[in-house]
C-alpha cells in the first residue's frame, strides 16, 4: 500500500489522491470478514442449544462427509423398558429381578436405570452390595451378601465360564442383558427401547446435505441393531461393539478418506467421541463424560441439530468469503478511484466505512439461523 501510495504520488505529485489510497486501504472490512461471520454463527448455535468448545470445530463441520451414530440414547431414547424377565430353572423371578437391580445399583447405563425402575414398580426393595466394578461395554460384578452377581451381554457371561442357553422368547427388537448369581447363569431380562422421534428424518436430511457415509456403531445385538437401522434407514450398521472397537469403525471410516462426526451420549462411546474429526454430545445436561470428550453438544436431544449444523457451518463459511470478497472489492476500487484523482480522503473514509457496514450486515443474516428449529425438548 505504501509503495503504491509512493508512485501515485511520483507520477502525480497530488498529496490528496495518496491519503484517499491509504483511507480506503485500511483493511476493516477484510479483517470483520471471519469474526463477524463466526460470531453470529456461534450465537445462533448456541439459541439452538449447541455448544461449540471451539470456534474452528464449528467452521470444519461444512466439510464433514460421514457421519457415526452411537445406537442406545443416541438414534434410540435409550429411556428403555423392561419387556420380559426369564429366570433360569430353579431361580424366582424376583430373587433375578432383586440380584439384578441391586448389582446395578451404582450403574449409569441405561439398562442398569431399567432394572431399577422395574425393582421399584414391583415393589422389591433393593439390598446392599459390596465391590461393585463395571467393565465398560460389557455389564456389572457386585457382590451381594456374598454372592456374586454378574449382569451384561450374553457373550460376556458365556466368557466369565457361565454357559448360558441361547435367549429364546425374545423379539428382535429387544436388547437383553444375562444375570448370572454365584457363579451359576439365572436368566435373562430384555428391554424394549424407542427409536428418537425424528432420527429417520434427520438422517434423510443430512443424505439431502450430501453426507456420503451414515452408520449406526452399538454394542447390542445384531438383531436390535438390524431392526433399529432398518426402521429409521441407516445404510450402514455394526453391532456388537465394544468401546474400543466403535473407535477402530471410526478410524477406518476415517482411513478411508472421510471426514467424520461422532455422535454419541457418553455412555460407552465416549473414546470414540474423541477419535471423530468431531465428537457430538447428546443431551450434554445429563453427561460429563460426553461433554469432556466431544467438541461439540447439544443441550438438548433433537437430531435435527446436526443436519442444522452443517447447514450453518457451509452459510458461515460462504459469508466469510462473500465478506472478503467485498472487503477487496471496495479496497481496490478505492485504489482505482483514488489513483485517478476521483475520489478525496473524504469520500475514501465514507467508502471504507461503507465497505465494512456491507460485511456487518452480511454476516448478521447468519444469526437468524436456528429459528426454523422448534424449542428445545427438556434432556433426559
Ligand atoms: P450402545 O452401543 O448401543 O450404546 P452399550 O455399548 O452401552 O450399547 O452396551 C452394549 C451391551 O452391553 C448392552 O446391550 C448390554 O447387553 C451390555 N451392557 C453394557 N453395560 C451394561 C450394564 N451396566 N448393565 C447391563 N448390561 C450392560
Ligand atoms: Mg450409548
Amino acid at each position: 500500500v505504501l509503495a503504491l501510495g509512493l508512485l501515485v504520488w511520483f507520477f502525480t505529485g497530488d498529496w490528496s489522491r495518496v491519503v484517499s489510497i491509504l483511507v480506503v486501504s485500511c483493511p476493516c472490512a477484510v479483517v470483520l470478514a471471519a469474526p463477524t461471520a463466526m460470531v453470529a454463527a456461534l450465537s445462533a448455535a448456541a439459541r439452538s442449544g449447541i455448544l461449540v468448545k471451539h470456534i474452528a470445530d464449528l467452521e470444519a463441520f461444512a466439510r464433514v462427509s460421514a457421519v457415526v451414530f452411537d445406537k442406545t440414547g443416541t438414534l434410540t431414547t435409550g429411556r428403555l423398558g423392561v419387556s420380559k424377565v426369564l429366570p433360569a430353572e430353579g431361580v424366582a423371578m424376583a430373587d433375578l429381578v432383586r440380584a439384578a437391580a441391586t448389582a446395578e445399583r451404582h450403574s449409569n447405563h441405561p439398562a442398569a436405570r431399567a432394572l431399577r425402575e422395574l425393582a421399584q414398580g414391583a415393589g422389591i426393595p433393593l439390598a446392599e452390595t459390596s465391590e461393585f466394578t463395571e467393565v465398560p461395554g460389557r455389564g456389572v460384578v457386585a457382590r451381594i451378601d456374598a454372592v456374586e452377581v454378574r449382569v451384561g451381554r450374553a457373550a460376556w457371561l458365556a466368557e466369565a465360564g457361565l454357559a448360558a442357553p441361547p435367549p429364546t422368547d425374545i423379539e428382535d427388537g429387544s436388547s437383553v442383558v444375562g444375570v448370572a448369581m454365584g457363579g451359576r447363569f439365572a436368566g435373562w431380562i430384555s428391554m424394549q427401547d424407542q427409536i428418537r422421534p425424528g432420527a429417520a428424518a434427520a438422517l434423510r436430511d443430512l443424505e439431502s446435505l450430501g453426507i456420503r457415509h451414515l452408520a449406526m456403531v452399538t454394542g447390542d445385538r445384531a438383531a436390535v441393531a438390524e431392526t433399529v437401522s432398518r426402521r429409521i434407514g441407516c445404510p450402514h450398521v455394526k453391532a456388537d461393539c465394544l468401546p474400543g472397537e466403535k473407535v477402530a469403525y471410526v478410524n477406518e471410516v476415517k482411513a478411508r478418506g472421510h471426514r467424520v462426526a461422532v455422535v454419541g451420549d457418553g455412555v460407552n462411546d465416549a473414546p470414540a467421541l474423541a477419535a471423530g474429526d468431531t465428537g457430538i454430545a447428546m443431551g450434554a445436561a445429563g453427561s460429563d463424560v460426553a461433554i469432556n470428550s466431544a467438541t461439540m453438544a447439544l443441550m438438548s436431544n433433537d437430531l435435527a441439530r446436526i443436519p442444522f449444523l452443517v447447514r450453518l457451518s457451509r452459510q458461515s463459511r460462504a459469508v466469510i468469503l462473500q465478506n472478503l470478497g467485498v472487503g477487496m472489492i471496495f479496497i481496490i476500487a478505492g485504489w482505482v478511484l483514488g489513483g485517478a484523482g476521483n475520489l478525496s480522503p473524504v469520500g475514501g473514509a465514507i467508502l471504507h466505512n461503507i465497505g465494512s457496514f456491507v460485511v456487518l450486515f452480511n454476516s448478521a443474516r447468519i444469526v437468524r439461523a436456528g429459528d426454523e428449529l422448534e424449542a428445545d425438548e427438556k434432556p433426559g
